[in-house]
This record gives C-alpha cells, sequence and structure tokens, in this order.
C-alpha cells in the first residue's frame, strides 16, 4: 500500500474527481476501487471529492493515486492511463467551469498560433496557482515553451528514476487542443522533481505535430 506523507499542500476536487471518473471509463469502478485501495485512499471508494474547486485534496493523495497507478500497471502502462485521463480531465473541469474564462475565444482566436499557446498556458499557469498549492510559471525559448510545476500534484513525495508525470503532460496536451482549436503540440517532461529536479518543467514544441 501507498504510503506518502501528508504535504499540507492542496490541489482542488473537481479535477481531482474528474481525473477519477476518467479512469473508470478505462479501468470501470472495480479497477478504480482496487487503485483507491493501494493509494490508501479506501475512504473515497464511495465518496469522490465533490465536484467544486474547494480545496480539500492534499497532494499526496492525488500522488498516492497516480504511484497506484505506477503500481499495479507498471510505469508505461500507468503513464498511459494517467496522461489520458487527465487530459479528459482538463476538458471536464478547468475548460468547461470558467477557470479559464478570462481568456475569451474571440480573443484567442485573434492570435497567431504560436502567442496564443504561450499566451494560453501562461493564463493556465496563473489559474493553476491561483486555486491550488501549485506553483506555475510560463517562459519562451526559441522553438519551445517551457511550463514549470513546482509542488506538483502527480510525484509529490514520489521518487523516480526517470520523469514521470505523464498525470501533467495530460493536463497541459488538454489544454493546447483547446487553444490550439484540435491541433495536437508535444509535450515532454525534460526535468522532474521526483527524479531530482528542481520542479517538474514540461518542454512544449512551438510547431504543431503532423
Ligand atoms: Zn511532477
Amino acid at each position: 500500500m501507498i504510503s506518502i506523507e501528508k504535504s499540507h499542500k492542496t490541489y482542488p476536487n473537481h479535477p481531482t474527481r474528474a481525473f477519477l471518473l476518467a479512469l473508470e471509463d478505462v479501468l470501470g469502478k472495480n479497477g478504480v476501487n482496487a487503485l483507491l485501495r493501494i493509494a490508501n485512499l479506501q475512504g473515497w471508494i464511495d465518496t469522490y471529492p465533490a465536484e467544486n474547486f474547494e480545496r480539500e485534496v492534499d497532494l499526496s493523495e492525488f500522488s498516492s493515486i497516480n504511484a497506484a497507478l505506477d503500481e499495479i500497471y507498471g510505469s508505461r502502462g500507468s503513464h498511459g492511463l494517467a496522461r489520458r485521463a487527465s487530459k479528459s480531465a482538463f476538458d471536464l473541469t478547468w475548460k468547461q467551469h470558467g477557470a479559464l474564462g478570462d481568456l475569451q475565444t474571440a480573443e484567442i482566436d485573434s492570435l497567431p498560433a504560436q502567442t496564443r499557446n504561450k499566451e494560453g498556458l501562461a493564463v493556465f499557469a496563473k489559474v493553476l496557482s491561483a486555486t491550488s498549492d501549485l506553483e506555475c510559471d510560463v517562459q519562451e525559448e526559441d522553438n519551445i515553451i517551457l511550463f514549470r510545476v513546482q509542488n506538483c500534484p502527480v510525484c509529490w513525495g514520489r521518487e523516480s528514476s526517470s520523469p514521470t508525470c505523464q498525470g501533467f503532460v495530460g493536463l497541459l496536451e488538454g489544454c493546447l487542443l483547446w487553444l490550439g482549436s484540435g491541433k495536437g503540440f508535444e509535450v515532454t517532461e525534460k526535468e522532474c522533481s521526483a527524479a531530482g529536479g528542481e520542479a517538474c518543467t514540461f518542454s512544449i514544441n512551438k510547431v504543431p505535430v503532423g
């Protein structure tokens, strides 16, 4: 059973709930129940975090779910699952519930794609930082955008030999799909707190895939 010390830092309820519901689509309710048992979150089995943006999920709880995915499915299987589920979680929560509402679609559409991604991700970084204890910022280099996260909810309190936060990659992919009106952009985790990095840092290619 996973045991990660409480962080006393928080992530909002609704994105956590949406992540579990998206996992249910693939694993079924029994699969998620097994996952929650291994994550030492038995209390959540019939009571997922509520459908609101209260900050009631400890980062260690969210990271325990990701650690349990690794334990059951191995890192490759778990990475695919986490990435896919967090991509749906973006659509179900951050996108739909106005958390990104100050970024008007018409306004975004008038910007060239590259500026649109950078500005959109900067807004997402600000919204995430304001609604949780994540500390996110966005920087730009020649061909890439860098999205940095301190207090990452996927790997909090975990150790890994290589970057492990596909659960965050999916979130950024969901955001980029929305910003790029369906175009996909490659997201790679360059540095990971669980693998000895100072922060989890994700590199986003400015050129769309395909
Ligand atoms: Zn991380």
